[in-house]
């Protein structure tokens, strides 16, 4: 069958930046997920759309079909003292917090300084050109349950 809204696909995938480098890949073959439902990225589920099982392609998804741009405003320093072990606190040091918005984001510490923090809220792969080498292992159709959850459920019915 054909990928199509309600699919569950299998792929496997390796994610390279412009240069080459490999950021991502599917660990033991099996990533997962519920076509349709903005469980991955616009530009790749586009892609996606139509494949059947054995099919291999690759795209380029662009940072606006993928993360968006960097937000200049995500970027920002915050006194030390707002850190409950500030002598912890090193650059590449991630930590979960809340925008403004109230959406859960990750921030990652890009500076530290004498007597504040620099902090990235961006995704960090915001701004990055996106390069996906995709093999389609398998395509199912979801359970009515799975499509009323919005995610796929495991090969056990494990609920989480
Ligand atoms: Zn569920």
């Amino acid at each position: 069958m054909q990928i199509e809204p309600n699919s569950v696909v299998t792929l496997h995938y390796t994610l390279k930046d412009k240069d080459g480098n490999i950021i991502d890949q599917s660990d033991d073959g099996s990533f997962l997920y519920l076509h349709g439902a903005m469980n991955i990225i616009p530009g790749l589920e586009k892609a996606l759309t139509g494949k059947s099982v054995g099919d291999e392609f690759s795209v380029t998804v662009p940072p606006e079909e993928g993360y968006g741009h960097k937000d200049p405003a995500r970027v920002q320093e915050v006194p030390k003292e707002m850190f409950q072990d500030a002598g912890d606190i090193a650059v590449g040091l991630q930590f979960h917090a809340q925008s403004p918005d109230g959406q859960a984001i990750v921030v990652t510490v890009k500076e530290v300084k004498d007597d504040v923090v620099v902090i990235d809220g961006n995704h960090a792969l915001a701004g990055v050109e996106m390069n996906f080498s995709i093999k389609v292992i398998d395509v199912r159709e979801a359970s009515e349950e799975e499509i009323s959850h919005g995610h796929v459920h495991g090969p056990h019915g494990h609920h989480h």
